[in-house]
């Protein structure tokens, strides 16, 4: 922590920026009880920033790793790592993981929106090639029973996906689809899970389901205790805050998420603010392991949209569009109130041109294929839910 807390000091242009109109000098920083006077930073704050202020300025950035998230606060953001960092970060979390029982020759399938991230890390490639660990990428924005043919046809170990969209695939699945798909566990992330949800996939699928608490900028940050049902914290790799306003909270309590990434140096993330609720569990587990634990995240929760003949449909291609081929769009909102019509809110960085307003129109009705009523609205805000949380998606229909 202190190394990296003075070498984003010494190379990156916002942490010394941040720690000057702070008064924080990295020497201030001599051991974790003096982590209060760092001070911390939120998406707003950097997603507003040239990549050259954010990354270590000796890179190249083009050079880098970069993910493009769709991001949960409904704000496009770009992290970038070195392809070691990159690779170092995938191992821990399969270590983490390991627990659950990954061993030589796991196949592991990931459903998942492919095309976004690093798909298929090159260290995979390879162990896959070696027979060492299996992995398939099945492209979650296709049709469920599409979905379902190509989980029947490799017959993985593991199952790894967002929860909404296991538990609607397991709701169709039948007897048949569990013999022949029979995976041994299935680990759900990306979003938050409730408990119908944890029930419709375990029932679905015939096993166990563990949930893995994660993000672009930190890659895993807590994994299920298969023991406990706790989630263990990743603090190989993350150094993690909940607090409560400015203060720690203890165990039982609730906060929100600041974290930092102690593998980071080529974009740091030094005390992020991430925006998630979560409550503090026992540090250390009671299942032996030292680390720190949670009882729950509440993540992003996102709702899925309702089609008039009772359809329901994933969000997410309609955020891959916004996020990822509109980059004049600063921050969005998709609202359903009813069952005809669909309103998405979009604050753009800049007025638009009459070109990217046509775009933006093309991809709302090739989104709902004439099914429901589209509009959109340029707004200059885009306020918080009740709870003080954003809501990437949010449907009043169920
Ligand atoms: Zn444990």
């Amino acid at each position: 922590m202190r190394e990296l807390v003075c070498h984003a000091y010494r190379h990156v242009r916002y942490y010394r920026e941040l720690f000057d109109s702070s008064s924080f000098h990295p020497s201030d920083f001599r051991s974790l009880s003096d982590l209060q006077k760092i001070p911390t930073s939120t998406k707003q704050d950097l997603q507003i920033l040239p990549p050259e202020k954010l990354v270590d300025r000796r890179y190249k950035i083009d050079k880098l790793v970069c993910r493009r998230t769709t991001g949960s606060t409904g704000i496009p953001f770009k992290v970038r790592c070195s392809w070691f960092e990159d690779r170092l970060l995938s191992t821990y979390a399969l270590q983490t993981w390991s627990l659950f029982g990954f061993g030589l020759g796991t196949r592991m399938a990931k459903v998942k929106i492919v095309g976004q991230g690093s798909d298929l890390p090159e260290t995979m490639r390879v162990l896959s090639r070696l027979g060492i660990f299996g992995m398939r990428m099945i492209h979650s924005l296709q049709e469920p029973d599409v979905v379902c043919r190509a989980l029947r046809e490799y017959r993985p170990d593991v199952i790894v996906g967002y929860p909404g969209f296991l538990s609607h695939l397991a709701a169709d699945l039948d007897e048949s689809d569990r013999e022949a798909i029979n995976p041994r566990f299935l680990i759900a992330g990306g979003e938050t899970m409730t408990p119908s949800m944890r029930r419709q996939i375990e029932a679905g699928f015939g096993a166990r389901v563990y949930e893995s608490y994660g993000s672009h900028e930190f890659h895993l940050i807590a994994a299920e205790c298969p023991e406990t049902g706790l989630l263990h914290v990743n603090e190989r790799t993350v150094l993690l805050e909940v607090l409560n306003g400015d203060g720690e909270v203890g165990s039982g309590q609730g906060g929100e998420t600041v974290i930092t990434a102690l593998h980071s140096f080529t974009q740091p993330f030094i005390r992020f603010r991430l925006g998630d609720w979560v409550e503090r569990g026992p540090a250390p587990c009671p299942c032996g392991l030292p680390w720190a634990t949670l009882k729950r995240v509440e993540g992003r929760k996102v709702d899925w949209i309702k089609l008039p003949g009772g359809d329901s449909i994933p969000p997410e291609r309609l955020c891959m569009a916004l996020s990822m081929t509109m980059p004049w769009i600063k921050q969005y909102q998709i609202i359903q109130e009813n069952r005809e019509s669909l309103l998405v809110k979009v604050l753009p960085f800049e007025p638009p041109r009459q070109s990217e307003i046509e775009q933006l129109s093309r991809a709302l009705s090739e989104f709902v294929k004439g099914e429901l009523r589209c509009s959109y609205e340029f707004v200059d805000h885009i306020p918080l839910g009740p709870a003080g949380k954003f809501q990437l998606c949010r449907s009043a229909c169920h």
